[in-house]
């Protein structure tokens, strides 16, 4: 008889050699960058609050929510079991819990509610600790806090809704706003037949008397639809207006607004995306007939600021895990994170993350200055160039922040996966890059003394870094060239907005950061910009590296 030798030991459940969950730390207490925005740009007493939100937000358990809302996305009820129209969206637990928690802590209004010196950073530094976590819920949530100066300028409606608006409840039941505790509100613009180009809607608003319109058409996106109400665009006898669509009418019916499906989304699964029909739903006029692309427009701008916040948030996200892994995995006897071309990797992703911080929260700071006339300026050009920069560089870093983790970056189970999902979505809705590039124009058409605006706010950085000096002269002479604007316009918006990411790292970011961000950034390259992981060898990548872990294991 043969006698074999006995098998070994199969120990499978044996897991060697990968990185724990990036769970239980402080999104505040370690993000440095974001911690020092936040200082300069007029939210120094939040600190303390904020720490407790960073603490709060990073545990296993709301890192779960985020994951669950977004495994289980909603789904349409459009009947009764008799036939009759529900026209409702029922959302997971998780979801329910994720917005009670933006609702509680100021996030869809705060900065309305409690205003004051620095409210709208406060608010922008919490917004972006959430967008680390979960986004579906921060669409509602934008579209909340982006209202208020919009339905400011109807005092009626105002007196009745802003109360609700401002409200720290979340109150998701499907009733007459009068009842609820508290609202969030959405918007309709974008048609079948074009989003950029609002003057080609079709939808038709007949006026009623006493400022009411029956509404009549469509739109095909139209998010969180379970939305107390609306702002919407549609042809009045006056031309493209503005309208206030309540779910409920004032007598206590649901309106006519019918749920046609839900859109079927590359990321953002947790939130409810719809097409939906009007028949005759009862809207009310906002400003005056024919005005209702600038009226809207301005809603538009602060979701305009969440999108490079949202962004931003997400980045910081995408290197916190890339930077975690390194930190954890060997591969040829040695630590990603000790490997040199790795570090080179880590540290260009933790730049362009710094930067998107740096700027992000500059952006928000000027929209607490609202009485200032220089920062107004600024934020009219600096609004669509930090929206097109930040989003535009957000889907590539995630796409190298998720091979730092390999295999694992690719698969559902972590979080990487729905991260790259996630990133290029606010770079697409409330103007696309393009109408973004073609803002800017119209900002410096408009407002000539934008630029005045954006010297003056980069005038400080000038003369410490010869590579930063000589790309600003070259953006001068850019944007004094009038030939083929149009057509140039993504390279002056990229470069306006680099400009200013640029002067905040060096004027107040170490400086091997903006040593690094000028070489990489403003210096012509034998090779030609391309892919992360391209800093000169004298960079200082233990102290940027340093900068940027996110928790202790490194
Ligand atoms: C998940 C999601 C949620 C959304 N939620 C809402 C919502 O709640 N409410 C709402 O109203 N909309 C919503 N949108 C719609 C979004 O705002 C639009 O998709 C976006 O504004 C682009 O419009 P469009 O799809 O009609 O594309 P188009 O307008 O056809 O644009 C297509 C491309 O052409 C470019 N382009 C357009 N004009 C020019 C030009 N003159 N020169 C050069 N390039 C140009 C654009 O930049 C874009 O890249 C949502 C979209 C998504 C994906």
């Amino acid at each position: 008889m043969n006698s074999l030798p006995p098998l070994p030991l199969l120990a499978t459940h044996d897991v060697s050699n990968q990185a724990p969950p990036l769970e239980n730390y402080n999104l505040f207490g370690r993000n440095r960058p974001l911690q020092e925005a936040v200082q300069r740009e007029g939210a120094g007493a939040a600190v303390t609050w904020l720490a407790d939100r960073g603490a709060e937000l990073g545990t296993a358990e709301m890192i779960a929510l985020g994951a669950a809302a977004n495994r289980n996305p909603p789904t349409l009820k459009l009947f009764d079991t008799a036939g009759r129209r529900r026209d409702e969206v029922e959302f997971h637990p998780a979801y329910h819990e994720l917005m009670g928690y933006l609702k509680r802590h100021g996030v869809a209004a705060g900065p309305w509610a409690q205003p004051g010196p620095g409210a709208h950073v406060k608010r922008a530094a919490l917004f972006m600790m959430c967008a680390e976590i979960e986004d579906g819920t921060l669409c509602p949530t934008t579209m909340t806090y982006a209202v208020v100066p919009a339905l400011a300028r109807d005092p009626a409606i105002a007196a009745e809704w802003l109360p609700r608006i401002f409200a720290a409840d979340y109150d998701p039941r499907f009733i007459p706003a009068a009842g609820k505790r508290g609202v969030t509100l959405g918007m309709g613009m974008t048609e079948k037949q074009g989003g950029s180009d609002l003057r080609s809607n079709t939808t038709t608003a007949q006026p009623l008397g006493n400022r009411e319109y029956r509404i009549v058409g469509h739109k095909w996106f139209f998010s969180a639809p379970m939305s107390d109400a609306f702002l919407i665009l549609a042809q009045a006898p006056g031309g493209l207006s503005c309208f206030f669509l309540p779910r409920f009418t004032p007598d206590g019916a649901v309106n006519d607004i019918r749920i046609q499906r839900l859109k079927d989304k590359l990321g953002d699964r947790s939130n409810a995306g719809s097409e939906v029909e009007f028949w005759g739903a009862r809207a009310w006029l906002v400003g005056e007939e024919g005005r209702g692309v600038p009226i809207i427009l301005e809603m538009g701008t602060y979701c305009r600021l969440d999108c490079a916040l949202g962004t931003a948030g997400l980045m910081r996200q995408a290197v916190s895990q890339a930077l975690h892994h390194a930190a954890h995995r060997v591969a040829f006897g040695k630590r990603l994170a000790d490997q040199p071309l790795m570090r080179n990797v880590l540290a260009d992703l933790a730049l362009e993350s710094e930067a998107a911080t740096a700027l992000a929260l500059r952006l928000a700071g000027a929209f607490d200055a609202q009485d200032d006339e220089a920062q107004s300026l600024l934020r009219r050009i600096l609004t669509p160039a930090a929206k097109f920069w930040i989003c535009k560089r957000g889907p590539a870093l995630a796409a190298e922040a998720m091979e730092v983790l390999g295999g694992n970056g690719y698969v559902e189970d972590g979080p990487m996966a729905r991260i790259y999902r996630q990133m290029p979505l606010n770079s697409i809705w409330e103007g696309s890059g393009n109408v973004m590039c073609l803002d800017v124009l119209r900002a410096m058409a408009k407002h000539p003394r934008c630029l005045e605006a954006l010297a003056a706010e980069v005038a400080p950085a000038m003369g410490r870094d010869g590579r930063y000096d000589a790309f600003a002269d070259r953006l001068k002479d850019d944007l004094r060239r009038p030939e083929n604007i149009e057509g140039r316009s993504r390279r002056l918006t990229q470069a306006i907005a680099l400009l200013v990411q640029g002067a905040l790292l060096l004027r107040f970011a170490p400086d091997g950061v903006a040593d690094a961000f000028c070489a990489s950034r403003f210096a012509p390259s034998d090779f030609g910009g391309g892919a992360f992981g391209n800093l000169p060898g004298g960079s200082d990548f233990a102290g940027i590296l340093e900068r940027a872990w996110p928790a202790d294991a490194a």
